[in-house]
């Protein structure tokens, strides 16, 4: 019998883990994106592998929201235009932010969590990936009581769902990492997290998956797909691909291709910013391993011989316009927490879009109404975390497997 033949349609972490689970099933790849190969939101983001860490949508992050959106020092940005989606997309957001809603959420993203950190252990050792893959856990580091209770209560949540997570006091904070600054109010480890560079670790799969017979295409802007018994996708370029089956993992531009079928995702992107810190060798104590900065979602990676700075959320739409003002906030929260963070050594500075789900969960799974077309994005926060299970999974639903974590939570059919 010949091999089934998938085209994945966008080559980010997403989609470069999916075409690598598929091939390893035995499916012929062709893996097509309409930039490089992992130059999306999968590129320059923290590069923490935090499985277990709840979503977005929790029982206190509206009020708290509210508190921060009018406040230009916080990670929160919503830029004030007439958005009718993003409107309803709040609604619905604040609608899932319920203590109900978290555990049910936690539910699926637990085992998904687990089956994250088993694969990302034996892929990185398997195709001894070359992406500075280091299973060193991470840190959360908070200056006031509100954050430090707040982690408190994701530690006893991540620990409930089987994680290893312990809630540190702000001595026990400064002890363990050094370089932070005195006066913390608490913090927590996160034992079992790791980080890798998310660039590196993208390409060096996808070379794996090229050396094993996959065909990987930059340049190629999928503008049409077409469902039903035998579905193929068009491109820009007027090239056309028939497959067995076609997988979307177009992260935050994921919305126009589902709708074309029908399935409306809703789905808004959530722009963050990186700013990378050349290590010269002199900021002394130099921060070992990563750690977010709690109150303002700051994380802070080593990677790559840089301190990469990268966080805040801002919802202004499908473009990748950088505000100045967003970076600087990086290096300044990064300054009120860690000792020598100097803006004077940026090396490099960048925003993604996170694709971001009303809900909280992702969306993989087959689209409504279609045995052959699949979608994979809507990972928010969690895409590098989530990319091997995520793969793993697609790879089951397309080879009509049992998958190994209950799917059904993350349909594309559900909103
Ligand atoms: C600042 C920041 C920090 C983050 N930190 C972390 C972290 O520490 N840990 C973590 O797990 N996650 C983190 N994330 C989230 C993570 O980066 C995303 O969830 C993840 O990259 C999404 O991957 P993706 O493959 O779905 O999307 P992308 O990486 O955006 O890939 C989508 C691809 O689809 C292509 N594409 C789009 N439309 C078309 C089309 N029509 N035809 C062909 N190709 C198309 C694009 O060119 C792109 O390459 C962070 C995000 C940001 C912005």
């Amino acid at each position: 019998m010949s091999r089934p033949r998938v085209v994945v349609v966008g080559g980010g972490v997403i989609g470069i883990c999916c075409a690598y689970y598929l091939a390893k099933r035995g499916a012929e790849i062709v893996v097509l994106d309409r930039d490089a190969i992992g130059h999306g939101a999968s590129y320059g983001n923290a590069g923490v592998i935090a499985a277990g860490h709840p979503p977005m949508n929790k029982p206190d992050r509206v009020k708290h929201a509210l508190t921060q959106v009018f406040d230009p020092t916080t990670p929160l940005y919503i830029a004030p235009r007439f958005d009718p989606a993003l409107a309803a997309w709040l609604w619905r957001f604040s609608a899932n932010c319920t203590t109900r809603k978290l555990e049910a959420n936690m539910g699926v993203l637990g085992p998904m969590g687990h089956s994250t950190l088993e694969l990302f252990n034996a892929l990185v050792a398997d195709e001894d990936l070359d992406c500075g893959y280091a299973a060193s856990g991470y840190f959360e580091v908070c200056r006031t009581e509100f954050g430090a209770e707040h982690a408190r209560r994701d530690v006893a949540l991540m620990r409930s769902h089987g994680f290893d997570a312990e809630a540190l006091s702000g001595e026990e904070i400064v002890r363990r990492v050094p370089s932070v600054k005195d006066g913390m109010t608490g913090g927590a480890y996160f034992r079992e997290a790791a980080t890798c560079d998310p660039h590196r670790f993208v390409t060096a799969l996808a070379e794996r998956i090229e050396r094993g017979g996959g065909r990987l295409e930059a340049g190629q802007a999928v503008t049409r797909v077409t469902g039903g018994p035998q579905p193929a996708v068009s491109t820009a370029r007027g090239d056309r691909f028939e497959a067995d089956a076609i997988v979307l993992s177009t992260g935050a531009y994921s919305l126009h291709l589902a709708r074309d079928l029908g399935c409306r995702l809703p789905i808004q992107p959530g722009k963050g910013y990186h700013r990378d810190l050349t290590d010269t060798g002199e900021a002394r104590p130099r921060l070992e391993a990563a750690c977010v900065l709690s109150e303002t979602s700051v994380f802070c990676t080593p990677m790559s011989g840089r301190l990469r700075l990268a966080g805040t959320m801002e919802f202004s739409g499908l473009n990748h316009r950088m505000r100045p003002s967003r970076l600087a906030q990086l290096t300044t929260a990064a300054g009120r927490y860690l000792h020598g963070i100097d803006a004077d050594r940026t090396n490099s500075e960048w925003c993604g879009l996170r694709p971001c789900t009303s809900d909280g969960l992702p969306v993989v799974g087959r689209l409504p109404g279609q045995a052959k077309v699949f979608a994979a994005t809507g990972h928010a926060m969690a895409g590098l975390t989530l990319g091997p299970a995520t793969g793993a999974l697609i790879a089951d639903l397309v080879a009509g497997a049992a998958p190994a974590v209950d799917a059904s939570p993350l349909s594309p059919g559900r909103f």
